[in-house]
C-alpha cells in the first residue's frame, strides 16, 4: 500500500492579480522501500509537492492521503504528530545544530520521547551511515558527506514511514554524493521506508526507482 497519496491535487497562489497554478491537478504515491525522484525545471511546482508530501502547505484542491488516512481531516495536532514522527526530512544545506555534536543532532527530533533508547538507536544509525568514530564530532569538524550522513540519520530516528529529500546532494561532489545515494538506497530497504526526493541532479536520478517529472504543475507521461 502507498504510505503517501496525492489525488489530484492542485494549488494556485494568488498573488495580487495575477493567479500562478503551481501544482494542476497531480497525482501521486510512494511505497515504502521505493524511492521516488521528482525532477522537473526551476519553477515547475517541485518544492510545492514536497511541501504538499511534508504536511507543510495544504492543496488548494484534490486530497492528500498518509497510510489512507485524509490529511485534510487531521487536527492541527495529529498533523505535528505525523511531521514530526512520520516523517524525515533532509535539506540541500544539511541544517544541522552547530553547538550539537552529531549524536544529540540525530537525537534531536526524539527530544520528547524520554524512552531510554533513542541514544541507541542514535548511536546505531551512526555506526550504520559509518560514522561510529564521529559521534561526539560538532558538525564544522565534519565533511560535508559526514555532515549529510548525520542529517539521513537524524531523519531516521523517529522511524518514519516517509523521508523527504530535497537536493540532498546539492552542496556535494559527485563522489560524495554518490555515497549518500547508497546510504539513502540501503535505508529505503533496511527501514522500509518511502524515500521521495526533489532533485537537478542525474547521479540521483539513476538511484531512484522511479522518477516523477513535472512541467508547469503537470505531471509528464
Ligand atoms: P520549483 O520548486 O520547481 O522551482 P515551486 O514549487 O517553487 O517550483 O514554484 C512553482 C510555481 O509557483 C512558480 O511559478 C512559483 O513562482 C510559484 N510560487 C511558489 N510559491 C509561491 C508563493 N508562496 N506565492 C506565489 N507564487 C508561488
Ligand atoms: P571530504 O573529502 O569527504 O570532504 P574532508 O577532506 O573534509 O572530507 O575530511 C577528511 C577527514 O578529516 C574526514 O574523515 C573528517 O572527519 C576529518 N575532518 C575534516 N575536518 C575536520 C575537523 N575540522 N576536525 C576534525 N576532523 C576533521
Amino acid at each position: 500500500m502507498s504510505v503517501i497519496v496525492l489525488e489530484s491535487v492542485t494549488k494556485r497562489y494568488e498573488s495580487g492579480a495575477e493567479t500562478v497554478v503551481a501544482l494542476d491537478a497531480v497525482d501521486f504515491h510512494a511505497d515504502r522501500g521505493e524511492m521516488v525522484s521528482i525532477i522537473g525545471p526551476s519553477g515547475s511546482g517541485k518544492s510545492t509537492m514536497l511541501n504538499m508530501i511534508g504536511l507543510l502547505d495544504t492543496p488548494t484542491s484534490g486530497t492528500v492521503r498518509i497510510d489512507d488516512r485524509v490529511v485534510s481531516d487531521f487536527s492541527e495536532a495529529d498533523l505535528t504528530e505525523e511531521r514530526r514522527s512520520g516523517i524525515g526530512f533532509v535539506f540541500q544545506d544539511f541544517h544541522l545544530l552547530p553547538m550539537l555534536t552529531a549524536v544529540e543532532n540525530v537525537e534531536l527530533p526524539s527530544m520528547w520521547d524520554t524512552s531510554v533508547d533513542r541514544r541507541d538507536r542514535a548511536v546505531d544509525l551512526l555506526r550504520r551511515v559509518g560514522l561510529g568514530d564521529r559521534l561526539t564530532h560538532t558538525p564544522d569538524e565534519l565533511s560535508g558527506g559526514q555532515r549529510q550522513r548525520v542529517a539521513i540519520a537524524r531523519a531516521l530516528i523517529n522511524e518514519p514511514d516517509i523521508v523527504l529529500a530535497d537536493e540532498p546532494t546539492g552542496n556535494l561532489d559527485r563522489d560524495t554524493g554518490a555515497t549518500i545515494l547508497d546510504e539513502l538506497t540501503r535505508f529505503t530497504d533496511e527501514e522500509d521506508v518511502a524515500v521521495v526526493s526533489v532533485t537537478h541532479d542525474e547521479q540521483l536520478v539513476e538511484y531512484a526507482d522511479r522518477v516523477v517529472e513535472l512541467i508547469d504543475g503537470v505531471i509528464q507521461g
